[in-house]
């Protein structure tokens, strides 16, 4: 016989399964040509389909906080990935390796490889359309105020689980709770350095503290004093000085030497050219003097004590400026930039310090 008509429908795998396994559909079954469509692995490709409908021109009315669609696709690529098999990297970095992001000591070919050892990745996991739920469910809810965050979606996410129709064994909802508090981590990250680079976004206070940190390895190389601008006198190089900025980007002892000659050398170069220094175009440097700042300045605006105590009036002045900084440059609304503030603060108020 001829083909004269061809019909085109789409499913997802259980549900097709399911007909495959219904006696009854024996003719539908015989007449049905299957081809595999697997989910989105890509995470950018994942934000570039909530951000169609989630954005602030569509939604009016409801804030949506920086990474909130980032984070809910980051979730859904997650539960389509399989469990890396030969490298040693976490479900996390192969996630990232597929979204275009670096890691050291793995190639184009590595990433290749990944995919290929996972021949069945993308027909498993969480569908968009899950998501999209779920997101316009956190958007819908009174109790989420004027703004709607990672963690009000993520929660939303979580709770669907336990009535996903799709899912039916406890170890697969086990599982995808288990990425939602791998993609709860990220998130930390994610805004504890945006916190960090809000707070020490003081340009000034980094060239001044670059100029500091200049005269003294300069000084240091060339076996001379440094003139102490307050009294005058000539002091040693401040060693402490110089090696609390160079321990933030884990320059050992052993290796200052170096990069101090480094520094010098391309500043000298510059100076040849009547060029002058600017800190910005050095970026180990930039961020080694903007993790000190963050340091100096994590204690000065007294982030910790955002969580429990009154703050004062110098304090909440300083809180005003990076906040106003978080809401220009990462986004944010007055709503959750205090939200995240207080999120880190509590971080730090835990005692973790950890830096990246
Ligand atoms: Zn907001």
């Amino acid at each position: 016989t001829d083909i004269d008509e061809v019909i085109v429908g789409h499913t997802n795998e259980p549900e097709y399964k399911k007909l495959q396994n219904n006696e009854l559909m024996e003719a539908f079954r015989d007449r049905t040509v299957k081809i595999d469509i697997p989910y989105n692995t890509v995470w950018k490709e994942e934000v570039k389909i909530y951000g169609r409908d989630f954005n602030d021109r569509q939604i009016t009315g409801k804030h949506i906080a920086p990474h909130t669609i980032e984070m809910s696709a980051m979730w859904a690529v997650l539960t389509r990935l399989e469990e890396p098999k030969k490298a040693q990297i976490t479900l996390v970095q192969k996630m990232k390796l597929y979204a275009g992001k670096t890691l050291p000591g793995f190639t184009e070919d590595n990433v290749k490889e990944l995919r290929e050892e996972a021949p069945r990745e993308g027909m498993e996991g969480i569908s968009p359309r899950y998501i999209q739920d779920k997101i316009s469910n956190a958007l819908v809810r009174d109790d989420t105020g004027s703004c709607v965050n990672p963690f009000m979606v993520l929660n939303e996410l979580e709770a669907g689980l336990s009535h996903h129709s799709l899912i039916t064994r406890e170890e697969i909802r086990k599982r995808f709770r288990e990425l939602l508090t791998m993609v709860k981590q990220e998130y930390e990250d994610v805004v504890k350095n945006e916190v960090q680079k809000a707070i020490s976004a003081d340009e000034e206070a980094i060239a001044r503290l670059c100029g500091n940190y200049v005269d003294n390895i300069k000084a240091y190389t060339f076996h001379e004093k440094v003139r102490n601008k307050f009294t005058g006198q000539e002091d040693d190089p401040d060693e402490r000085l110089m090696r609390s900025i160079e321990e933030k980007i884990d320059i050992s002892e052993s290796r200052k030497d170096d990069f101090r000659r480094e520094v010098m050398n391309y500043i000298a170069a510059l100076a040849l050219e009547g060029k002058q220094f600017d800190y910005k175009t050095n970026e180990r440097l930039q961020k080694a003097l903007e993790l000190k700042l963050f340091e100096d300045q994590k204690d000065s605006i007294k982030l910790t004590s955002l969580v429990s105590s009154v703050v004062d009036k110098d304090t909440q002045e300083k809180i005003d400026i990076v906040k106003g900084r978080l809401i220009k440059n990462y986004a944010y609304c007055d709503v959750c930039a205090t939200d995240i503030l207080n999120y880190v603060a509590s971080i730090f108020a835990r005692g973790d310090s950890k830096q990246r």
